[in-house]
């Protein structure tokens, strides 16, 4: 009987792709999709050849925010095409469920979905993927980086003691996985009102900042909590493309030239 090959050890190339970057969080609901949002359309505006793999499996919020719907299909019924809005090639578990449909796999099933998702995915000749991961230390991000060769993590956090917390355990774990840390991003870092002007700390200001210092990482950029970032992306239009040149879309910018 034949031997069936082996399988390929250690992480991969995914084939096309010239750089992988993690958008990872210890919390959830810090803004980890708002910001790889924004971050892929911002770096499609500067021509980059960008996609993004919507790797939140419980939770993808990428379709919405990025305003695509429809199934991918499978012409050959062995790859998946992705789709595309915004100059950014996506795909996402969310375009292969219903709406309404909780994903309530076990972690077998949801790591075959992953590599799926990677390996199995024409995404054709990319600059750069982003991946957009579940929050906290678990299944994925050790899938990710043991099958993937990835090149390097941010982390979002918002200033709070809770989520820096968590971020520092995210921040170990990509350690221990040998995926480097490209730097962290405050996010809703600061609040002004759009009636009065006045400035204020919602989750307090500065708290990444001093981390990032701490842990030797760069602080990649600032993100305001701001009404326009939320609109945006519910809208499924990221303000990175929408309103590209506003102060809003700034720290998206930043971020993507740090690329
Ligand atoms: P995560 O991916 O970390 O769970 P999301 O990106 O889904 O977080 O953000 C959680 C919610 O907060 C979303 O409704 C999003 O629109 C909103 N949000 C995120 N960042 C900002 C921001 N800077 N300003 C305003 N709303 C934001």
């Amino acid at each position: 009987r034949p031997r069936r090959p082996a399988e390929p050890k250690g992480p991969q190339k995914i084939p096309g792709v010239d750089h992988i970057v993690a958008i990872a969080s210890g919390k959830g609901g810090v803004g980890k999709s708002t910001v790889a949002a924004n971050l892929a359309c911002a770096l499609a505006q500067m021509g980059r050849r960008v996609g993004l793999l919507d790797a939140d499996v419980y939770g993808p919020s990428q379709p919405r925010m990025l305003g695509v719907s429809g199934r991918p299909a499978s012409p050959d019924g062995k790859t998946i095409l992705p789709l595309r809005n915004h100059g950014v090639t996506l795909m996402s578990i969310g375009l292969m469920t219903n709406d309404d449909q909780a994903v309530v796999w076990r972690g077998p099933m949801l790591m075959g979905a992953l590599q799926q998702m990677m390996m199995q995915v024409q995404w054709g000749a990319l600059d750069v993927l982003l991946v957009d991961l579940p929050p906290g230390t678990g299944d994925v991000q050790m899938t990710l980086s043991q099958k993937a060769q990835v090149d390097g993590a941010i982390i979002v956090s918002t200033p709070q003691d809770v989520a820096l917390l968590d971020a520092r355990k995210g921040i170990d774990m990509f350690r221990q996985l040998n995926v480097p840390i490209l730097g962290m991003v405050e996010n809703m870092s600061t609040h002004i009102c759009s009636q009065c002007g006045h400035e204020e700390h919602v989750f307090g200001h500065g708290g990444v900042a001093a981390e990032a210092a701490k842990l030797g990482v760069p602080l990649l950029a600032e993100v305001p909590l701001d009404l326009q970032i939320r609109i945006a992306s519910d809208g499924g239009a990221p303000i990175a493309v929408s309103q590209p040149d506003s102060a809003q879309a700034a720290a998206f910018s930043t971020i993507a030239r740090s690329l």
